[in-house]
């Protein structure tokens, strides 16, 4: 397939990352094809290590749809000039290699495959290590050997990626988009991960951008009794009240829904605290300090408000990468959507 088609198909689809940031993938292919004409190499790195908890479609489409991923990445591979991409690495949670990494092999012993395959290597997500990992800058230094922290940017990895290349990184969702595009069978669907108090929690394959209510009703999984969610991650997810459901699923189409009644509203802000003050890299001040502050204070018997938001909002402002800014979002859209209400 010719370069220039490959692209128009691409952008013609409308395929954004699937990874959180739904930054458009024809923008980045075509940053790295023009990186690459004054630079002699360059590298692709699939992100299949999904570090945001509750969210599962990664597996999931490894799982079931291996040979749709590997021929997105063949065609990444093509198109960025397959004699300039020194190496691929495919990054993933350790349990994923295990179940999965065997349907993968097998798909790139398949003649067509056999050159990737033999540049293709799996790189295994330390397993203390969750969030932080899936931020682009911080994971080429995690392969580069070095602290695992989040760079500068710009220079953006499409320009100056791995060893200073330029790089793809792209989620294992849109290399599996790309692969359906290519062979004329992308149905403008995406992948939603639907947990917590329902009953039928899953990976479920829908069109594109249902409503959280829509999802809910047609995998089955809308509450009878009082509920919330909280979308696009367990974690750094948006919280929305049962009234609030008339919109789109965003970032990594994840539903996480919550018992209004039976979730322990104190337990809930010590989960989404923990999880950030542990996956703090610790480079800048506002998160270093901010998620320790916060992660002290709510273990306390009585929470200073005033002093709690004003962190907040320094977390919101200050922030070197999106770990210590999206913190803000789920305790700002809990206390509004659902404690005040
Ligand atoms: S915001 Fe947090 S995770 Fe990001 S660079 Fe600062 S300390 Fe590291």
């Amino acid at each position: 397939m010719l370069k220039i088609d490959i692209l128009k198909k691409i952008a013609d689809a409308g395929l954004v990352g699937r990874g959180g940031a739904s930054f458009p993938t024809a923008q980045k292919w075509a940053a790295v094809s023009d990186a690459l004409k004054t630079k002699k190499l360059g590298y692709i790195i699939v992100n299949g290590a999904e570090g945001e908890p509750g969210v599962k479609k990664d597996g999931y489409i490894i799982a079931n749809y291996p040979e749709e991923v590997l021929a997105g990445v063949y065609l990444a591979d093509q198109f960025l000039g397959s004699v300039k991409i020194k190496r691929i690495y495919f990054f993933l949670k350790p349990e994923y290699y295990q179940k999965y990494a065997a349907g993968l092999k097998k798909v790139l012993t398949a003649k067509k495959y056999r050159a990737l395959g033999a540049k293709l290597e799996f790189f295994l997500k330390p397993p203390d290590l969750t969030y932080i990992g899936g931020e682009e800058t911080a994971l080429l230094n995690l392969i580069e050997g070095k602290k695992i922290q989040p760079r500068l940017k710009p220079p953006y990895p499409t320009m100056s990626g791995l060893h200073n290349h330029p790089t793809l990184i792209n989620n294992t969702e849109t290399f599996y988009n790309v692969g359906r595009v290519a062979g004329g069978k992308y149905e403008e669907d995406r992948f939603y991960t639907v947990s917590g108090a329902v009953k039928r929690p899953g990976v479920y394959k829908l069109p594109i951008n249902l409503t959280i209510e829509e999802v809910l009703r047609q995998t089955g999984n809308y509450p009878r009794s009082p509920f919330f969610v909280q979308t696009g991650g367990e974690a750094s997810g948006e919280v929305f009240n049962s009234l609030q459901l008339e919109q789109p699923v965003s970032g990594v189409g994840s539903i996480m829904v919550y018992d209004l009644e039976k979730t322990n509203r104190r337990k809930l802000l010590k989960y989404w605290l923990k999880f950030y003050h542990d996956q703090s890299c610790g480079q800048c001040v506002p998160c270093r300090e901010g998620t320790y502050r916060l992660w002290e204070m709510i273990n306390k018997p009585e929470l200073d408000h005033k002093l709690f938001w004003e962190i907040v909002f320094a977390l919101e402002e200050t922030s070197f990468c999106g770990l210590g800014s999206s913190l803000p979002l789920p305790l700002k859209s809990y206390f509004n959507n659902i404690v005040k209400k």
